[in-house]
């Protein structure tokens, strides 16, 4: 049996941050019929399909055969899930988020870091560490003194005499360089930079070392329900992270107006952008009809025959159905 893909596509005209307005009236629209491997490309506002991939156009996804479905993977620019056109976890508009998800509020790019609902530490992202056995000192305080719950550790690439650093100088020296601010809901820090001053290595939020985890930032965890997204690109003062903790009400509210729990500050974010509630032991990402979308970024996706499925390619929203024929 030939399965056949129908492909909608609607291209917005204006081209700005790679965003595409789901309340524009000045769209492109296009309907295509996949039956084979396909590349789904962009010329101007006209998306078409090729059999290569030209240098004169942008390629937006690869359609490629497999088995008796069909998958989808990026090209030049990411591919991401539309959430208002997702239903998860019986909700409508809604996506059940996962640990390490990149989300996209208009331009606003963040990355999921921690999702906690149970008491058990193994969903921490931590980074493993390797511990002084040698009687070193530490390269902030000169001590070579450790205590068990205070080790000295190597948490970056510094080397020599500026290996080492104990867990409690390492917590010092994040919260030095973090401002932060509290509403009833969110905690949210916020910092120029957030890596080794000497080496420039990534601060991590948690470590391992032998077998033990040591939260970097761990003073200021909320009580379960709670969870951790991390701004990963950078837009006016966006950069940082926000706790947000779930434990005295189901849902918080994200957005730019001032009423929101979650304040996001980008002309692209709507006032109130989306919304994130707690149920049956699941994070629910919804979108509130927000003009430049909720997204979330996907690799590579595998059509099941006759769900739609609707992913955004910068200014592209494209629609794709599988069926029998
Ligand atoms: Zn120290
Ligand atoms: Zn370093």
């Amino acid at each position: 049996m030939k399965k056949t893909i129908t492909l909608k596509s609607e291209t917005w005209k204006r081209d700005s941050h790679g965003l595409f307005d789901y309340e524009s009236k000045e769209t492109q629209k296009h309907k295509l019929i996949i039956q084979e491997n396909s590349y789904v490309i962009r010329k101007n506002d006209t998306v078409e399909l090729e059999k290569s991939l030209g240098s004169t156009s942008t390629g937006l996804a690869y359609i490629i055969s497999s088995g008796s479905s069909y998958k989808i993977l990026p090209l030049n620019e990411p591919l991401w899930k539309v959430v208002r056109d997702l239903k998860e976890g019986s909700s409508s508009k809604a996506y059940i988020l996962k640990q390490n998800d990149t989300l996209k509020f208009g331009r606003v790019k963040y990355t999921v870091k921690e999702l906690r609902s149970s008491p058990n530490e193994d969903m921490v992202n931590a980074k493993e560490v390797e511990v002084d056995t040698e009687g070193n000192s530490c390269k902030i305080c000169l001590s070579e003194v450790i205590e068990p719950d205070n080790p000295l550790v190597s948490c970056c690439h510094c080397a020599g005499t500026m290996k080492y650093i104990h867990i409690q100088c390492l917590r010092m020296c994040v919260a030095a360089l973090m401002t932060v601010k509290n509403n009833e809901k969110c905690i949210t820090y916020t910092w120029k930079s957030m890596s080794c001053s000497l080496c420039g290595e990534p601060f991590s939020n948690a470590l391992r070392a032998n077998g033990i985890l040591y939260h970097i930032l761990s003073v200021q965890r909320p009580e379960i329900p709670y969870f951790i997204i991390e701004a990963s690109s950078i837009h006016g003062n966006n950069r940082g992270m926000q706790i947000v903790s779930l434990k005295n009400s189901e849902s918080v509210m994200l957005g730019r107006g001032h009423d929101s729990d979650m304040r996001i500050s980008d002309i692209s974010v709507s006032r109130i952008h989306a919304r994130i509630k707690f149920h049956q032991g699941q994070f629910l990402l919804e979108d509130h009809n927000s003009k430049f979308g909720t997204l979330v970024q996907v690799n590579e996706i595998e059509l099941v025959p006759d769900e739609r499925l609707a992913l955004q390619c910068g200014r592209s929203l494209l629609t794709f159905k599988l069926k029998n024929s």
